[in-house]
């Protein structure tokens, strides 16, 4: 009987991967390999010290790496194993499209709102869930909400380009409902995973469902509000939904004060 050669399984398993992936649209894999990263957010000088130093990134980065392990959602559908070494975005980016784990809103979403922004950012934007017109351009943070949200970055002296902005959900909730529990579980993965592959310094939540989904907490918004919490060796910062602050306008000093915080602990001056 011929003896069968080492590697062969490993090959014939990469192939089938290779052509799962062509079927769901991947045409190119990224390089994992990550480039010197270029800081999109300006180092203090020296005649500028920061206000409180900021976390190493490689640490950060090796908290991020830990691999994250199969699980089997409320409904039923077992997200797989996740080997973290062949992941990229391309990749996610091309599940969550295919993505139809909640009923409800796989059928009535334009199209899935997967992420916008720098790839290598040393700061996330983590909102919800994608609205009205989130739904129909397909990028995260387009609508009146999304206007603040980038005049808020401005005045950070960083612009929206410099971040990476992402939500809790991929899809929009219908009549723009808070996300259900199980829908927050289905979705989970794929933000766990996006923020593995970011390695970001900071992540800001933007209201109640990005900050207790992240931090695992059911503590309001208003009591984590001001402090820096911990996702994973991440700091994280929570304030206000830009929503929240489109009806209740007083609230927007909160959100600068919270903004401060972040900005001192990154080293980013402010004017
Ligand atoms: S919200 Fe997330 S888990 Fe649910 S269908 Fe959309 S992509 Fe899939």
């Amino acid at each position: 009987m011929a003896r069968k050669k080492p590697g062969r399984d490993a090959r014939t398993t990469t192939v089938q991967r290779l052509e799962s992936l062509a079927q769901s649209g991947v045409k190119q894999l990224g390089r994992r390999d990550r480039k010197p990263a270029t800081k999109v957010a300006p180092e203090p000088a020296a005649a500028n010290p920061p206000q409180a130093p900021a976390p190493k990134k490689a640490a950060a980065a090796a908290s991020v790496r830990e691999p994250i392990s199969s699980s089997t959602s409320s409904s039923g559908v077992q997200t797989p194993a996740t080997d973290l070494s062949a992941d990229t975005l391309p990749i996610i980016q091309a599940e969550v499209a295919a993505c139809t784990q909640c009923d409800e809103l796989a059928s009535t979403r334009t199209q899935t709102v997967f992420g916008v922004g720098n790839p290598k950012a040393r700061l996330c934007f983590l909102g919800e869930a994608p609205g009205a017109d989130e739904d129909r351009q397909g990028e995260p943070f387009v609508g009146r909400a999304g206007q603040l949200l980038t005049k808020i970055i401005e005045a950070c002296t960083l612009q929206r380009s410099d971040v990476y902005i992402l939500n809790v959900l991929k899809c929009r909730p219908p009549g723009n409902r808070t996300p259900l529990p199980h829908e927050v579980e289905n979705c989970r993965g794929f933000l766990d995973r996006q923020l593995a592959l970011i390695q970001p310094e900071y992540i800001c939540c933007l209201g109640a469902v990005a900050a207790q989904t992240l931090l695992q907490t059911e503590t309001t918004i208003g009591r984590l509000r001001g402090t820096i919490h911990q996702y994973r060796g991440i700091g994280v910062l929570c304030t206000y939904h830009p929503a929240y602050l489109l009806r209740n306008p007083a609230a927007k000093k909160d959100v600068w004060e919270d903004m401060k915080i972040l900005m001192a602990k990154m080293g980013i001056p402010l004017p």
